[in-house]
């Protein structure tokens, strides 16, 4: 995990915010969990339209609970080699806030192996949080920050019934105020 580098000028204070907001409030019952379930099991019955009707739920629930609009989302195969997007880092999903769409890749481009549940999962949580970072916290854009990253892993933890990390950052040499995280102090803390 890699953040951006902070914009110069315009939505710099945006961006200081998204870094500062390390914690995401999450709901007390297992609405999320459950349905996090029900997307492990259509994907393991590989039907994409299941998965999509599994992912509908979870992004509804999630979207009651954040009180955002719902999100869209489209489950696609295989992901294009050449697909236009806006952020460089992702790999299986992708948020256009314009019309709120989230499309997340069942299959990887070059294997077709299928993405392994814990990566969907996670790529779904990222999405939502690119969604919440305009629904909710109102900002211009969505960056990666590091706040973001713990904002989406809370997240995750939460659906996936797992002990949240506390993540460990260390500046990018060189990197323009990039963070990478620190894997070994954040792996040897939990
Ligand atoms: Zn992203």
């Amino acid at each position: 995990m890699l953040t951006d580098a902070p914009p110069r000028k315009a939505n710099r204070a945006g961006f200081l915010e998204s870094d500062r907001i390390r914690t995401l409030d999450v709901p007390d019952g297992g609405t999320l969990p459950v349905t996090a379930k029900a997307i492990d099991s259509a994907m393991k019955s590989a039907k994409s339209t299941d998965v999509r009707l599994a992912c509908a739920m979870f992004l509804n629930a999630a979207s009651e609970f954040y009180k955002v609009p719902t999100c869209g989302i489209r489950v696609l195969a295989a992901r294009p080699l050449r697909v236009r997007e806006s952020w460089s880092t992702e790999l299986f999903g992708d948020y256009d806030p314009e019309t709120m769409l989230i499309r997340v890749w069942m299959r990887t481009a070059v294997r077709k192996e299928v993405t392994s549940v814990g990566t969907f999962l996670s790529t779904l949580c990222h999405e939502f949080c690119h969604h919440l970072d305009f629904q909710r916290f109102g900002f211009h854009d969505s960056w990666h920050t590091r706040g973001f990253y713990e904002r989406t892993a809370g997240l995750y933890h939460h659906v996936r019934g797992t002990p949240p990390k506390r993540l460990f950052w260390v500046p990018v040499r060189g990197g323009g105020g990039r963070w990478r995280i620190d894997w070994p102090r954040t792996n040897r803390s939990s």
